[in-house]
């Protein structure tokens, strides 16, 4: 069903899989599919290369634009595995949905994502931590600028090698001002727009020397809802807090599998609204033992710190850390090193 145009040329020798930095380097090959005339036509893999748009594609100009990450991970045998796909089939289409943008078929997607890694399998290095990134997105080609909706599309999958690497000591700012998301919105969309609006505010808290925000509620900043691209953990005494989904919060795909992952090795947790308020008053009487981010790009984020009004707070290193302990786990399931009670490996 998918139509395979190889490239004759590939690339792979002119890659230092050892100096690889982030989304720079691309696979030989991409799948591109067209929406027209109603419907989604024959998805192409075909070599990788730039785009012809016509200048007034309502992508450009009204942002219909949604998009994925997922990872393939090679174990020692060189089998390929993804980690719970149908989790990223699913969103993608709730984002599309959202944006009023056709939702693409299952089939179509998992058949050409196959072929696609098939053909570029060699991209993945083995070794824990080492992947292949994989980017779903879906944008509006038509031309026109008229404020509607488009009726042509493309659905895109191109894919980059990920190297294992250290995000370092991470530390969060908590907004005061800014926010991500609103209720009624498309926050729970992985919308392009939700991304860019988030880089100046990030820039500014770089600068006061924090590295993420942690996004607040936009009504009164009250309550701690997710990170830029993490859902967010509290390690509050030995019980694990988080933030429900909402239509304000990605329904990360890791948050949920440390969920089910604490409910399996009986740590308690709670899925309930976190006040910036009761964080910092665990802090300040030492019982915030930890924090971390979940997400597709480093599995487990621990932050050692966060700021809040001025005032900078630090979390102790610990021994027994959640982090590493959900990381553990997580990546050997990814890497087929241990065993997969729940069928997450594909
Ligand atoms: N929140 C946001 C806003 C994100 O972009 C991501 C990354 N997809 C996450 C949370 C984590 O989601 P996942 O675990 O599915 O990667």
């Amino acid at each position: 069903m998918v139509d395979i145009q190889k490239t004759s040329n590939s690339k792979i020798d002119k890659v230092n899989f050892d100096d690889l930095v982030f989304g720079q380097v691309f696979t030989d090959h991409m799948m591109e599919c067209d929406y027209r005339d109603g419907k989604w036509q024959k998805p192409v893999i075909k070599p990788y290369g730039p785009l012809s748009l016509d200048p007034s594609a309502k992508v450009l100009h009204y942002g219909q634009a949604v998009f994925e990450g997922m990872k393939a991970y090679k174990d020692k045998d060189e089998n390929i595995w993804l980690f719970r796909p149908d989790e990223n089939f699913k969103r993608i289409n709730r984002s599309s949905k959202r944006l009023a943008i056709p939702e693409f078929p299952e089939d179509y997607f998992f058949e050409s994502l196959n072929a696609l890694l098939k053909l570029d399998s060699e991209w993945i290095q083995k070794g824990f931590g080492n992947s292949l990134y994989i980017r779903p997105f879906v944008i509006a080609t038509e031309k026109g600028v008229s404020a509607s909706p488009a009726k042509e599309y493309k659905f895109m999958i191109i894919c980059s090698p990920a190297q294992a690497y250290y995000s370092g000591e991470v530390r969060v700012k908590f907004s005061e001002d800014y926010s991500r998301a609103a209720d009624g919105g498309v926050g729970f969309a992985k919308a392009a727009g939700n991304y860019g609006a988030q880089f100046f505010p990030t820039n500014i808290a770089k600068e006061e020397g924090f590295q993420q925000i942690v996004w607040t509620d936009a009504n009164a900043h009250e309550f701690l809802e997710e990170a830029g691209t993490m859902n967010i953990f509290f390690r509050i005494g030995d019980k694990l807090v988080t933030a429900p989904i909402s239509d304000r919060i990605l329904d990360g795909v890791t948050r949920k599998s440390v969920l089910q992952l604490a409910d399996e090795y009986n740590i308690e947790t709670e899925v309930r609204r976190v006040t910036v308020k009761e964080i910092v008053e665990a802090a300040k009487k030492g019982e915030l033992k930890e924090m971390f981010g979940s997400g597709t790009a480093t599995v487990i984020n621990p932050i050692s710190g966060f700021g809040y009004k001025g005032e900078k707070y630090e979390l102790p290193k610990l021994e027994d850390s959640y982090a590493r302990f959900f990381k553990d786990k997580l990546m050997k399931i990814q890497y087929n090193e241990a065993e997969d009670k729940f069928g997450w490996r594909y």
